[in-house]
């Protein structure tokens, strides 16, 4: 009837949505200074492989990937949503896929909101780190959407609502189909979201100790969020990293608006945190994401955190 590819993939989105209780662990909390935050996992995201390195020889590729005896031709893209709490605020940071795609595993914030203790009525501020459609496609999703206040404010950089009010993809490379999706729901969400919308243009501090600062590259209004509490730091990069980008910062992600710019920009923040040996998080790193960044000749090694429970 059906394969045993099918199979599972249908059971694990079956038991996923049907039961709080997830057979993976969905969520890692960990406290900087006096900010909690928590990492939440929308899901996961099967693509071509191509797309994590779109400048790449696909000979170079395909030996990245064979080394971590992972695939050739399709990265499940890991994607991670944070929520961060501070002086009585509670921040979300991006929303996930939402539900329209059962192409991925994901669309899960809802639910694994749910299963965390939070009412997503409770969220004070949304903090978009870019309008691409896994970041936002959240705010359409009937979980999310029904149980956030109406009038919750939605923190984006000025240069990002600008650019997705005419975006250029031509020096992006990725599927046409989803260069239409991820147009489509970034014009609905500036039709529906407009009102909600504070914008920024450098940086904003949207609870104490967390600061929300353009970095363009990725896209152009693309934004990381700053956490620093007391001595603690911690710094969420969205979509400034790939998994692959420790090994090879000079990859270009398909997704990438400005792809030389992704590389200046996530250069100097790998530079940055293997300095300062701060840790950080990223939307697609393997969940819960929390690890530091050294320098490997002239080049990067990712260092996953020991778990802390
Ligand atoms: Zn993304």
């Amino acid at each position: 009837m059906t394969n045993m590819t099918n199979v599972s993939l249908d059971n694990t989105t079956h038991l996923s949505r049907a039961d709080p209780d997830d057979l993976v662990p969905s969520r890692y909390a960990l406290r900087v200074g006096d900010i909690d935050v928590l990492v939440i996992s929308d899901g996961v995201l099967p693509l071509p492989a191509a797309t994590l390195a779109a400048n790449a020889d696909p000979a170079a590729l395909k030996a990245w990937l064979d080394e971590r005896l992972l695939p050739p031709d399709v990265f499940t893209w890991p994607l991670n949503v944070v929520v961060v709490r501070s002086g009585g605020r509670t921040v979300l940071v991006d929303t996930g896929i939402g539900e329209e795609y059962p192409e991925f595993r994901a669309g899960l914030l809802a639910l694994r909101l749910g299963a965390a203790g939070i009412d997503p009525a409770s969220v004070t501020d949304v903090v978009l780190t870019h309008m691409h459609f896994d970041h936002i496609g959240g705010l359409f999703a009937d979980g999310l959407r029904g149980g956030l206040r109406p009038d919750v404010p939605i923190h984006l950089a000025a240069a990002e609502a600008e650019f997705w009010a005419s975006p250029d993809f031509s020096r992006a490379s990725m599927p046409p189909p989803v260069q239409e999706k991820i147009q489509s729901v970034a014009g609905r969400f500036l039709d529906e979201y407009r009102s909600q919308l504070q914008l920024f243009e450098v940086e904003y501090e949207v609870a104490p100790g967390v600061v929300v600062h353009r970095t363009g590259g990725h896209t152009p209004g693309h934004s990381v969020v700053r956490l620093a509490s007391g001595s603690d730091r911690l710094t969420f990069l969205g979509d400034a990293v790939f998994p692959d980008h420790f090994d090879r910062p000079d990859w270009h992600n398909a997704f990438d608006h400005d792809p030389e710019e992704a590389v200046r920009v996530r250069v100097r923040l790998l530079q940055e945190l293997a300095a300062t040996r701060e840790p950080l998080m990223a939307t697609h790193l393997s969940f819960p994401s929390v690890g530091r960044v050294a320098v490997a000749g002239d080049v990067f090694r990712w260092v996953p955190a020991y778990w802390e429970y």
